[in-house]
């Protein structure tokens, strides 16, 4: 969902280094890379430790399910059908050997849109673009319907 996240001042970023956070400091700030190497098998694998940006962030459909707007097993649901398609987009997304691209999933399938290729020697590749740039507009507003929050929202979540 996101290729950054911006460290709090209550973070510690040689601890969250430590625990094999990807960091990366721009403009006196620092931020963790997505996609983050803690996420394991659909979960925080560092929960208690966790940046306070990653404390902080709720999605659309926690917010949801806390109101009493969706059920559990709804958000559950939506969240699969998220990981399904990227799971999908992942493997369109990689390079012509199978190799993984570098990067957040986004910025895997933007890169290989912009890929240059023949489509004289390789027409199976025109349809696998197509479905490549479908499938990442469909995720993109899924995303935005029902997980994003808007920049104001999570400003206000998540004091910068
Ligand atoms: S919640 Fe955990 S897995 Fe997700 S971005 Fe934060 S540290 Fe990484």
């Amino acid at each position: 969902m996101f290729h950054t996240v911006r460290l709090q001042p209550k973070d510690t970023p040689a601890e969250l280094a430590a625990l094999g956070l990807k960091l990366k400091r721009k403009h006196r700030q620092d931020y963790i890379l997505q996609p983050c190497p803690a996420y394991r098998d659909a979960h925080c694998s560092i929960y208690a430790d966790r940046p306070e940006r990653c404390r902080l962030f709720e999605c659309r459909q926690l917010q949801r399910v806390q109101t009493g707007e969706v059920t559990e097993a709804h958000a559950l649901e939506r969240i699969r059908e998220v990981q399904r398609r990227a799971a999908h987009l992942d493997v369109l997304s990689r390079r012509s050997d199978g190799s993984l691209r570098k990067g957040p999933l986004s910025k895997r399938c933007e890169t290989a849109l912009a890929e240059p290729f023949d489509a004289t020697t390789h027409p199976e590749l025109v349809a696998e673009r197509e479905a490549l740039a479908r499938g990442l507009a469909e995720l993109d507003a899924l995303l935005d319907a029902e997980f994003r929050l808007p920049t104001k929202e999570v400003r206000s979540a998540t004091p910068e």
